[in-house]
């Protein structure tokens, strides 16, 4: 599943396939292969999903839309009204969190993040973070991916910047990262989820 190339997807496919039991393969071959461009990250790092790729998050907004529907027996209005109030809890929690991270500013960051403080979600920064920290093979290639799958600059732009003193703009982020005019306010959750899950 999370074979980043072809190449090693396949390697791996033919190691667990000559390691398990024939029905197991018959099973993996049949049911679930077929659909293997819309789970393993050697396709889905071509698709912008923004970090949502299992369906995971949509399960936790299922259960916490179910917090606020009463009973089982409701009318159709009182149902309205529950979700009603369930989308305001939501809209209210995404703006305080927004207003939170734009005056409270993250500590150690690379300093190619200065500009973009405060403008950008803390899951972001904390992405370059991340990826600043981490080692790049002298035969490693930027293949793009990182900015088309989460709209976040990888490590060879992040290290590229780091080290000839440049700054990273708001056009290294996906609109969805961004604080100030959010281009959808509706893809906040998924961010606040990433925050509780890490
Ligand atoms: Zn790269």
């Amino acid at each position: 599943m999370y074979a980043h190339n072809f190449e090693t997807f396949s390697d791996r496919l033919e190691a667990f396939e000559g390691s398990q039991p024939q029905a197991v393969v018959s099973y993996l071959r049949e049911t679930w292969l077929p659909f293997k461009e819309k789970f393993v990250t050697a396709w889905t790092k071509w698709i912008p999903h923004l970090g949502n790729s299992t369906s995971s998050r949509a399960e936790s907004t299922h259960a916490a839309i179910k917090l606020f529907i009463r009973k089982s027996t409701s009318g159709l209005l009182e149902v309205f009204d529950d979700l009603t109030r369930a989308i305001d809890h939501q809209h209210s929690a995404i703006a305080t969190r927004i207003s939170y991270e734009q005056i409270n500013l993250l500590q150690h960051l690379p300093s190619c993040t200065l500009m973009v403080q405060g403008k950008v979600s803390h899951v972001a920064l904390l992405e370059v973070k991340k990826v600043a920290g981490e080692q790049i093979p002298a035969d490693d290639r930027c293949t793009g991916s990182r900015k088309v799958s989460l709209g976040l600059p990888c490590a060879h732009r992040v290290k590229e910047a780091v080290q000839n003193q440049h700054m990273l703009t708001m056009e290294d982020f996906h609109p969805q990262w961004h604080l100030i005019n959010p281009v959808s306010i509706s893809f906040y959750p998924f961010i606040c989820m990433i925050l509780e899950t890490n």
